[in-house]
């Protein structure tokens, strides 16, 4: 096996990835908290995380790719009374929505997708260990306070100074309540307006966020396991807290990797126009299709910050389109010459690098310039190591000549034309939208409509 290292923010500098059980990693990559439709922003860890997966089993380990749903939230509290509809009749439909955007990826599912709501005895047995060891006090109506006080390394995350931490969660009033400022709601007692509520110990109530993925992790992956990953706004306090809370209670480590990935900023004027009013993940997805989306993510180093704009979009396709029509050129029965392993190595060595995707993308092109070289000089060349190549970015699929439709858009291609029947222009622009969001077109012949890939 090569040796994969990963920059871990906890020690600031590379990590060698020697995994608890030997032969298999664990990953938990905290998920979306479902109070609306995920934006383009909320992709990336997706996309970043199910990719390592990829390549870490193309490394030969069994993986298990943790990725939770916040479903109990102040967020989803608030959100659900703008609506004037219940809190878990919003956590519901936002967690289908959230669903079927990522579907959309088509990346797989991750292997466990636990939700808060479901798993409120951990917690409560978690917080339960922390108030024994003095960890953690009650406090107020039904409240609960992790005592940051007495976690000596709080703050080894995210570096700061304890009077820069602030929780940023009601600090105000909840001033008079909390021993110190920096302490962090592990329980919250049940408030007026509050549509939702689980007994505890400490009276009726519901989990602090924090809490919610420390018990999460620890029920699917145990402690100690081997890549805790997250966008980079969630160093602190969701992760500084969890942290604290897990090795408060365990004594051991929560992970041993931190893995955080950058953000997406959107680029100011020039996208005002067009792709900047698409910020969604399901309507970028029905505007450039998933390809487009993919590519575009693995443009970037994932430590980095990535620009969501126009033009890096525009790349983003025109690299697909390079792809497909390097695909058409190429010989299923031709061999392939040995240099193309050198490109390969270059690609996983790259990946093994801080999980360089740029990197790697790069020697997957300098391999089809080189390849489009030998084929214009008259020499034939088979597939060889760029499925899997292009399998490990989540773009395996771009080979594929004459895809067959999956039963999915079949299904839409049928909504689509029972709409149009009945003159509901509508909805069958919108299911139209959705399969060029798969990256099928309709194309209206005489023998009635099909379905073609997007090129
Ligand atoms: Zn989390």
């Amino acid at each position: 096996m090569r040796q994969i290292r990963i920059h871990d923010t906890l020690t600031n500098a590379p990590r060698v990835l020697e995994p608890r059980d030997p032969g298999k990693v664990g990953i938990y990559a905290c998920g979306p908290t479902v109070y609306g439709r995920i934006h383009v922003g909320n992709a990336r860890p997706f996309v970043v995380f199910s990719l390592l997966k990829r390549f870490l089993e193309h490394e030969g380990y069994e993986v298990k790719l943790v990725v939770n749903v916040t479903d109990v939230n102040d967020k989803i509290y608030a959100a659900a009374e703008d609506r004037g509809i219940g809190s878990e009749e919003l956590a519901r439909e936002m967690t289908h929505g959230y669903v079927a955007d990522t579907d959309g990826l088509a990346l797989g599912r991750p292997d466990a997708e636990p939700k808060a709501a479901e798993t409120i005895g951990r917690i409560v047995d978690l917080i339960r260990v922390l108030v024994d060891q003095g960890a953690a006090y009650p406090a107020g109506e039904g409240d609960v306070y992790f005592r940051v006080g007495a976690f000596s390394d709080y703050g080894k995350l995210s570096n700061r100074a304890l009077e820069d931490m602030q929780q940023g969660e009601d600090d105000a009033d909840r001033a008079g309540i909390k021993e110190a400022p920096q302490d962090f709601a592990l329980w919250k007692g049940r408030k007026a307006g509050e549509d939702t509520a689980w007994p505890s110990p400490w009276g009726e109530g519901r989990p602090g966020w924090h809490i919610e993925c420390s018990a999460m992790a620890e029920e699917i992956l145990g402690v100690d396991f081997d890549i805790h990953g997250g966008g980079a706004d969630l160093i602190f306090p969701h992760h500084e807290n969890e942290i604290a809370q897990t090795e408060a209670a365990r004594h051991k480590p929560l992970a041993r990797i931190w893995m955080h990935n950058g953000m997406v900023r959107l680029e100011g004027e020039k996208m005002a126009k067009s792709v900047g009013n698409i910020r969604l993940l399901h309507e970028a997805l029905a505007a450039v299709g998933r390809d487009t989306l993919i590519m575009y993510f693995v443009s970037g180093h994932y430590r980095q910050p990535l620009v969501y704009s126009e033009d890096a979009l525009a790349d983003a396709r025109g690299a697909v389109e390079r792809v497909r029509d390097f695909a058409l050129r190429l010989d299923p029965d031709a061999p392939v010459p040995p240099e193309a392993g050198d490109y390969s190595e270059r690609f996983y060595a790259a990946l093994a690098d801080d999980f360089n995707t740029p990197a790697a993308r790069a020697a997957l092109f300098d391999w089809i310039t080189e390849a489009n070289r030998r084929i214009d000089a008259g020499e034939r060349i088979g597939v060889g190591p760029l499925h899997e190549m292009l399998r490990v970015l989540g773009l395996e699929n771009l080979l594929d000549a004459d895809e067959k439709p999956d039963d999915d858009a079949v299904r839409l291609l049928e909504e689509r034309e029972d709409a149009r029947r009945s003159r509901d222009f509508a909805t069958a622009d919108a299911r139209r939208d959705e399969l060029a969001g798969r990256g099928w077109i309709v194309r209206d012949t005489p023998a009635g409509p099909q379905l073609v890939r997007q090129r």
